[in-house]
């Protein structure tokens, strides 16, 4: 058996990973290095200068592409600089077609830096596939996708808005940080870019702040790594060791995530002080069958809104809380609770933010291991 046959629980901890040759180091040094000596110019090892590869960091490249069924893996510096290299692929005058209830920091990226340089975005609800063909045009040359969406969780078909993809002759990009392979692989979906924050889950320990890319097709990677070179957002060697640590959990933590995220969202959903949760799990939620279809569990983040959807209340009950912790980020072994309106989705202005229903009233959960009941008392005191 090869490898590359591996099942995904025995690909997070084997794939794309082998002993060191050194020494035969099971976990891949950290090679805290910027450079390394030539025998005669260009006679290398493979390596000679830390932005362009680093051993720590290729190791992780090869276990990201191993885990997302891709041939090719990046790692940057963080999920932004990730995005950022993506969007660098394009000329001004190209269009994107793009999530509008996405991560708030990739808009921003797309607002106030990229339509600088000329490249325009539509931000549009990604519901059905006709309405992101009413928005392609023959400028367009990226769709790119968030799904679950955050802090909504709406689901988006990814095979379905491949197809339309393929058809037009237009990447498409998925930004995969809140499903983890673990519940979806969007290249086997059709998608040509996975795209990660490696700070969330893959990382899972709240320790890094870590980007990633995957893609299947070799001039893509080449394109994409000659940008990863020449911009040089690259992550460092102590980073990728903590990520590639992580990564090789990744699949205990998930199905304990998922287990306690169902929990508390059945928990919510009967509180009499919870007007509305928001999980993919929940049979009534809107994109329940395309989440039953793609993707292998709901996951662990979850969004509500209060009875009588107030502001104050809202902060009332996200200070209160004791074992969650009021912080920004997701993904992490300890449970964290946010505040979207003021908090991950305060660069988007208000009017914006709540067509896409992310109101004031809204607190989103990312609920990490920890024993469940712990959660569900924490969650019953504050919301009181
Ligand atoms: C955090 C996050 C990002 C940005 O990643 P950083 O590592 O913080 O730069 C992008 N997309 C999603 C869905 C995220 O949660």
């Amino acid at each position: 058996m090869t490898k590359k046959s591996l099942k995904f629980n025995s690909k997070t901890i084997h794939g794309g990973q082998a002993p060191d040759k050194a020494y035969g180091a099971v976990m891949p040094p950290i090679y805290q290095t910027s450079t390394y000596a030539q025998s005669t110019p260009g006679g290398h090892m493979g390596f000679e200068y830390s932005r362009s590869a680093n051993p720590t960091r290729t190791a992780l490249e090869n276990a990201l592409a191993s885990i997302e069924n891709g041939n090719y893996g990046l790692a940057f510096g963080s999920g932004l600089a990730a995005i950022d290299a993506v969007i660098k692929l394009l000329n001004p005058g190209d269009e994107v077609v793009s999530t509008n209830d996405l991560y708030g920091g990739s808009y921003r990226l797309f607002k106030q830096v990229f339509e600088k340089y000329g490249i325009v975005f539509h931000f549009i609800g990604m519901e059905s596939v006709d309405k992101i063909e009413a928005h392609i045009n023959e400028n367009t040359k990226l769709i790119w996708v968030e799904t679950p969406t955050n802090p909504m969780m709406n689901v988006i078909d990814i095979k379905a808005v491949s197809q339309l993809a393929k058809k037009k002759n237009i990447l498409l990009a998925v930004d995969n940080t809140f499903a983890t392979p673990y519940l979806q692989t969007p290249l086997d979906l059709g998608a040509d870019i996975v795209m990660h924050s490696a700070t969330k889950y893959l990382g899972g320990h709240s320790d890094v702040v870590v980007g990633a890319l995957v893609v299947k097709d070799k001039e893509l990677a080449d394109r994409l790594y000659f940008i990863q070179n020449a911009s040089g957002a690259v992550c460092g060697p102590m980073d990728s060791f903590l990520t590639l640590r992580g990564i090789k959990t990744l699949h205990v933590r998930m199905q304990r995530h998922c287990e306690n995220g169902k929990a508390i969202a059945r928990y919510l959903a009967k509180h009499p002080k919870i007007e509305k949760v928001y999980w993919p799990g929940f049979e009534n939620h809107p994109n329940h069958e395309i989440a039953k279809n793609q993707m292998n569990d709901f996951g662990g983040m979850i969004s509500f809104v209060t009875m009588g959807s107030s502001y104050e209340d809202a902060i009332k009950i996200v200070e209160k809380l004791e074992v969650f912790t009021l912080a920004e980020s997701l993904g992490g072994v300890e449970s964290l609770a946010g505040h979207p309106a003021s908090m991950t989705h305060a660069s988007i202005p208000k009017e914006e933010r709540e067509k896409s229903g992310v109101v004031d009233a809204l607190i989103r959960l990312s609920v990490g291991i920890e024993d469940k009941d712990d959660l569900i008392a924490d969650l019953e005191q504050a919301i009181g």
